[in-house]
């Protein structure tokens, strides 16, 4: 835990008590700094009072004696309508923050990689942590991923926090500084929270924030907001500014696509044979993730062997059985057709499982991969939306749930596979119609793909 005592003397109201307010609270407690805290869920707030948290009615708090609120980034604070508690900080004049800028403050001489981007944000950010550490880099990863930044331990001056941030977070910043930022992609999402793309592309911007000579600004620039961004960056002076893009020759950037990526001296790098970083979308986060490892002077022969072994995440890709020709993956994650479209275009000769609760739009988007496909399995609440859309284009069939659908997917690939193929978990929906959680619906799966007889374990075990 990041040790929070340089904030002696001053008082801060904590709002939201999950998994990042929760641990702010434990680090501000133990470190005998003045706070108090609230969430509206009383379970959560029973929770904090456990690990000795004040809970205070926000109606009573003195805001004259706080020095800032450190607000859950997932907490609206101005749309689509500010919570009671950050309107009146806002009217009281005190800053609202995050759990990051806090993070900043307690180690304030270390080296801070951010991450930011609409997708591929926690692939970057967890390739970029095991670069380093393969590399033999005191390192701590963390943020919008895996552990909050205050659950992280201190590191010693020479050490790197790489930090996965949303837009949320970044909002929330008042002092960081990303000595390398990453910039991936935008495309529109969130637009509740930030009113408009120009308020989500402005949210994103506060990433290059503060940044100073000698650090670097990493950005994919494959989509018009991001090369409007990359202008903008690029004229400030003494900022290295690297872009990345996709299968063209780039002035002093880096160019890739599916496995392969030049560096700005023409070094090639070849990770074809990476089996957890399939498809452009992936090469994309391992051209970033490099131009970032470059910038912090890790050699090209460390970062290839951590793209080598990088082990991958669970629910995004990841292999987890196989089976003769037939290698099973699951990519519970892909909850919208966007992120199922890059899985398709990773694979040929696939069965792919869909369903769940849709999106708007529903699978339409997707007809360019049909025909990768050999056959779909439908689950869920979306079987009837998706037979409809898939009719004439597709052979389906409608399975109920993931069990059936597995097992119908298994009998027909093991039937019919001449060649390498999937049996490809992408359900481009969302999973609370039969699922707790996106990792609920994942881990199911991986149990039950493991679970077929004859079946290997790949990948990592989760
Ligand atoms: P995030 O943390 O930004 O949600 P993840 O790394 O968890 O991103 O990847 C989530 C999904 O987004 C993946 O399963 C994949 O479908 C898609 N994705 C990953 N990287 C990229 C990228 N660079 N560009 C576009 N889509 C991507």
């Amino acid at each position: 835990m990041i040790d929070l005592s340089v904030l002696e003397g001053s008082s801060y109201v904590v709002l939201g008590l999950a998994r990042s307010g929760l641990t702010t609270v434990r680090a501000l407690v133990a470190a005998g700094i003045d706070c108090v805290a609230w969430d509206d869920n009383e379970a959560s707030r029973d929770q904090a009072a456990k690990i000795g948290a004040k809970l205070v009615e926000p109606a009573t708090i003195d805001w004259s004696k706080v020095t800032a609120l450190v607000i859950s980034p997932g907490i609206p604070n101005l749309l689509p309508k500010p919570h009671p508690v950050a309107a009146a900080a806002r009217a009281a004049g005190k800053p609202l923050i995050c759990d990051v800028e806090l993070l900043a403050r307690a180690q304030p001489n270390n080296r801070y990689v951010a991450v930011t981007g609409t997708n591929g944000k926690s692939t970057t950010t967890a390739l970029i942590g095991h670069i380093l550490e393969k590399a033999g880099a005191a390192c701590e990863v963390g943020g919008n991923i895996g552990r909050g930044a205050l659950d992280l331990a201190p590191l010693g001056r020479d050490g790197i926090y790489v930090l996965e941030l949303s837009s949320y977070q970044l909002e929330l910043l008042a002092t960081f500084r990303a000595h390398v930022a990453v910039w991936l992609n935008i495309t529109p999402d969130h637009i509740d929270r930030h009113g408009d793309m120009a308020g989500y592309v402005a949210a994103k911007e506060h990433i290059f924030d503060r940044q100073r000579e000698g650090d670097c600004a990493v950005m994919g620039v494959d989509d018009d907001y991001s090369r409007a961004m990359f202008d903008k960056v690029s004229k400030r002076p003494r900022i290295g500014a690297v872009p990345v893009a996709l299968d063209r020759p780039i002035a002093a950037g880096i160019s890739f696509r599916a496995g392969t990526l030049i560096d700005a001296d023409g070094y090639l790098a070849n990770f074809a044979n990476v089996a957890t970083l399939p498809g452009d979308h992936n090469a994309q986060n391992a051209a970033c993730a490099w131009a970032a490892c470059r910038w912090l002077q890790i050699g090209r022969e460390a970062i290839l062997g951590g793209l080598e072994s990088y082990p991958g995440l669970p629910h995004r890709q990841e292999r987890v059985a196989a089976l003769g020709r037939v290698t099973y993956v699951n990519d519970s994650k892909a909850t919208n057709a966007d992120a199922a479209a890059r899985a398709l275009s990773s694979y040929r000769n696939i069965y792919w499982i869909i369903g769940g609760q849709a999106k708007e739009g529903g699978v339409a988007p997707l007809e360019p991969y049909f025909d990768r496909i050999r056959h779909a399995f439908l689950i869920g609440e979306a079987s009837d939306l998706f037979a409809t859309q898939l009719a004439g284009k597709l052979p389906f069939e409608r399975c109920g749930d993931l069990q059936s659908a597995l097992n119908a997917a298994h009998a027909r690939a093991q039937a019919e596979a001449t060649e390498p193929a999937v049996v490809l978990l992408s359900p481009a929906c969302a999973s609370w119609d039969q699922w707790k959680s996106y990792e609920h619906r994942g881990d199911a799966f991986r149990a039950m793909a493991r679970a077929l007889p004859g079946a290997e374990t790949v990948g990592r075990a989760a």
